[in-house]
Order: C-alpha cells, then structure tokens, then sequence
C-alpha cells in the first residue's frame, strides 16, 4: 500500500516545517505558532478562517493549502449515543471515524489506513483490499474532529482507539506521528496512556512499537489460540504466528512495564467452543495482559454470525478461571454498522 500521491494539505505538516514555511515566507516566527494553535488547539484547518493572520498571510496560505484534509460527509447516532462520522478525503475516498460515550470515558475510534491488505475474513475493511495509508494530517483531523463533536455533545474525548479501517503498523510512521501530536502539550495533550493502538501482529512493526518506549498501549487482535485456526480468520501469510505474538507481548511488557491487551472476537461455531477457551487460557497465562472480548458485529454479505450471550458468557467463565482479567465489548454501535470500516463500504456500494 502506497502513500498518498497527493499535495500535502496544511495539517500534513510537522512544526518545524511551519516554522520553515512561515520563514519563507517573511513571516515572524510567532505567526506559526498562531497557524498551529488554530489547528492543533481549534480543530480549525482552512486558513480562510485563520481570522488573526495578516490578509496577505492568510491569502498566501489558502492559495498553498486551501482546503482542509477530511470534508464532513455525513453520520449516523445509534440509540446507545455512539456516534460514527464519514469523512470524504482530496481523492474522493472516505474514512470513517466513531465517537463512543460511555459513563466514565470518551473514546474516539480513529482509521488508520483506507481499506485493509490484512482482509481477515470477517471484517468489512478488509473485502475491497488496502487502498492507500492516511496521512499524519488525515488522521490527526479525524481526530479534532471528534473532539468537536464530542463538545457539542457536553463532553470530552478521554481515549482513544486506533481501531477503525486499516492495519497501524502497515502506516507505522504517520500513526505516530499522529498521536505524538494529540498527545503533545501543544496540541489536545491527550495522556498517552489513554491511547490504544491495536494491531493484528506484524513483525517489524511492533518491535518499532515497543522501541519507541511510549506509555502508548498495544493491543493484539488475536482471534485464535493457535495457529492453524487463526490463519483461516487473519489469512495474512506475514501476520505473526501466536507465539510470536505471545513473545513480543513479553518482550513489551519486559521493556515498557505497559501490560498488553488481547482482543478476541467471538465468531459463533468457529472460534467460541469451551476447547478454544482453555487453549486461550493456557496462552495468557504468566502474560499478565488482559483480554477483550467482541461478539461480532455480522457484516452483510459475510458468513460469520454473533454467539448468544450463553456462548459468551461460558468463554468468559472458563477465562475468568484461570484468573485472566476479562471485559466483553457488548453490542457497542453494533445498529449503525459501528463494526470496522462498514459504513465507508457502503458509501463505496451506494456510488456504483
Ligand atoms: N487492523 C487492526 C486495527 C483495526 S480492527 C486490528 O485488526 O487490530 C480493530 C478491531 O476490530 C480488531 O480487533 C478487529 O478484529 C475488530 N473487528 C473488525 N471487524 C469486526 C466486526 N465485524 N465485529 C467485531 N469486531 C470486528
Ligand atoms: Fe485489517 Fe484489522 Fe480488519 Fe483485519 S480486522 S482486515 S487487520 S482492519
């Protein structure tokens, strides 16, 4: 999957690449510091409503980067108030985003790529394949674009997921550089031990993951506890094998002190059997990581289908018995396709 071939939008630019273009353009120094608060501390993108920039500052900018990244597409509120938001992109894709209001928390679940090269079997960002990576500017917007939606809604964003369309570790560089900017004090200084990224396991870019030494959490998507099952569900021929995937949770927990999460979905008579749990058990036992478990959200046109809460609730018992540490994700946003990369796949659908 390539990087986008397009002309860097204003949010694309890293600090000192302001600084250097504010410079160039004759400007003193404090005149990108008033440019980035506008973006990184207002959400505000377009540099026609940078109201307190000098007009010929203004007009230059708009005539170098006139338009924002993401335009306002549409959105969809589920009767539990989480909220997903498309975005259309410069090239005509789209991106979608959500916004999941719970008692104490508010996260926001952001994309990471258009489309998916994973195409685990169940999962709607993988069918049309990986279309190309976003950009730091990209996912940076969708960001403050939920942080603006959760303040019309009397509240503030408190985590977040980089859970949506995409495979992080495949866009590893302007993931980071994404949240270094969310997490920065210059910026929505989100705690960076609020921010999960979740990952399918690929080799060279969690060990980058766990170098990097961030309070960031990982979290694995898992989905089998061993291999000749989970390669029928994540088909990658690249993905890590699950002890792979164990060492590294490891090697993370050894290296950063930060326990990792494991995120199973449950897929009725194909991963959900009381012999999958014990194996399951067995895999995280001395891990100290803890476990999420999704019930699936059935994607149209997909042969998968959700267990009753009688099978997940057995899961839960035999994993809770060997004292691993359990939350299930329960019916979340599952009415307004809140399920990976659905409602861009429709839009997809719907202009054909
Ligand atoms: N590519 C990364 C991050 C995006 S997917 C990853 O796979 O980890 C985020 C999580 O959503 C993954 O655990 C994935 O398995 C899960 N998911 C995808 N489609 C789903 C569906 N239809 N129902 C429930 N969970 C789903
Ligand atoms: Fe890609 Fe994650 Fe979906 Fe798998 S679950 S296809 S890795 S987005």
């Amino acid at each position: 999957m390539t990087d986008a071939p397009m002309r860097p939008r204003l949010s694309d630019l890293e600090r000192s690449e302001l600084d250097t273009l504010i410079r160039q353009l004759g400007q003193p120094a404090f005149r990108a510091g008033q440019v980035w608060d506008w973006m990184a501390k207002k959400g505000v993108f377009a540099p026609r409503e940078m109201t307190n920039l000098p007009a010929p500052l203004r007009d230059k900018l708009i005539e170098l980067h006139p338009d924002p990244a993401l335009q306002f597409e549409g959105d969809s509120e589920a009767r539990d108030t989480t909220e997903k938001l498309l975005f259309r992109l410069a090239d005509g894709r789209y991106v979608e985003s959500v916004l999941i209001p719970a008692p104490k928390r508010t996260t926001v679940c952001l994309s990471s790529q258009v489309g998916c090269a994973v195409g685990c079997r169940f999962c709607a960002s993988g069918i049309e394949g990986g279309q190309r990576n976003l950009t730091t500017g990209e996912i940076f917007e969708q960001f403050m674009a939920m942080s603006r939606r959760a303040e019309e809604r009397g509240r503030r964003v408190s985590n977040i997921v980089v859970m949506g369309m995409g495979e992080p570790m495949f866009n590893f560089s302007h993931v980071m550089a994404a949240l270094d900017r969310i997490n920065s004090p210059e910026g929505p200084n989100l705690g960076a031990r609020k921010i999960t990224v979740s990952t399918v396991g690929i080799r060279g870019g969690v060990e980058r993951f766990t170098a990097l030494r961030k309070p960031y959490t990982l979290a694995f998507s898992l989905h089998a506890p061993n291999d000749e099952l989970r390669r029928r569900i994540v088909p990658l021929a690249s993905a890590m094998s699950v002890a792979e995937i164990r060492e590294a949770a490891l090697r993370h927990l050894k290296e950063t002190g930060r326990e990792v999460t494991f995120e199973y979905v449950l897929l009725r008579g194909v991963n959900d059997s009381p012999a999958e749990a014990r194996e399951f058990r067995a895999l995280m036992r001395g891990t100290q990581a803890s476990v999420n478990l999704i019930p699936y959200n059935p994607v149209p046109g997909l042969p998968y289908e959700r267990p009753d809460d009688r099978d997940v609730d057995r899961f839960v018992a035999i994993l809770e018995d060997g004292r691993v540490k359990v939350s299930v994700r329960r019916r979340k946003g599952s009415d307004i396709d809140a399920a990976c990369g659905q409602l861009a796949l429709k839009r997809r659908a719907e202009e054909r």
